[in-house]
């Protein structure tokens, strides 16, 4: 562990990205996890899961007064999604870019959405939309064990 080739902490963001059924069921993961890691964000939770009914609905839960919710429940529970923490310097944000407008027809040619989806219903990929939505949604996929916290050698050539 070489502690100066570590941004510096206050900078430093978590975020929550799921790969979500479609995108597995089309052969999209690996596809997905490399644009976040060529990028140059770090990889710090990783798993497959088939998610119950009472974890998709507090994910989602600002989205309950919804006419579209319990089809989102529904397509969330329908397969394994991958689930994902990734850390870096603005992640948060740049997660969102990378992964493009919510309604795939919106999504630039070159992000996620805008490459690989045609309908907001079938959107491929989550991302968290705020810092704190990060740590929240980390904190409701993974179990502190299941995340590892670890210093990439390719840092220094990232951040200087
Ligand atoms: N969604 C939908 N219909 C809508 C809006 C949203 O099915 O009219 C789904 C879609 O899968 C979207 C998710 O609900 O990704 C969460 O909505 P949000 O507005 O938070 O979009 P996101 O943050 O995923 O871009
Ligand atoms: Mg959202």
């Amino acid at each position: 562990f070489l502690p100066h080739l570590v941004a510096s902490m206050e900078e430093v963001e978590q975020t929550y990205i799921m790969i979500k059924p479609d995108g597995v069921q089309r052969g999209l993961v690996g596809e997905i996890i490399s644009r976040f890691e060529r990028k140059g964000f770090k990889l710090t939770g990783l798993k497959l899961f088939q998610c119950p009914k009472e974890l998709a609905e507090e994910h989602y839960k600002d989205l309950k007064s919804k006419l579209f919710f319990p089809k989102l429940i529904d397509y969330i529970t329908s397969g394994p999604v991958v689930c994902m923490a990734w850390e870096g310097i603005g992640v948060v944000a740049s997660a969102r870019k990378l992964i493009g407008a919510t309604n795939p027809l919106n999504a630039e040619p070159g992000t996620i959405r805008g490459d690989l989806a045609v309908q907001t219903g079938r959107n491929v990929v989550h991302g968290s939309d705020s810092p704190d939505n990060g740590k929240r949604e980390i904190g409701l996929w993974f179990e502190e064990g299941e995340l590892c916290a670890w210093a990439a050698v390719r840092e220094p050539w990232l951040i200087e």
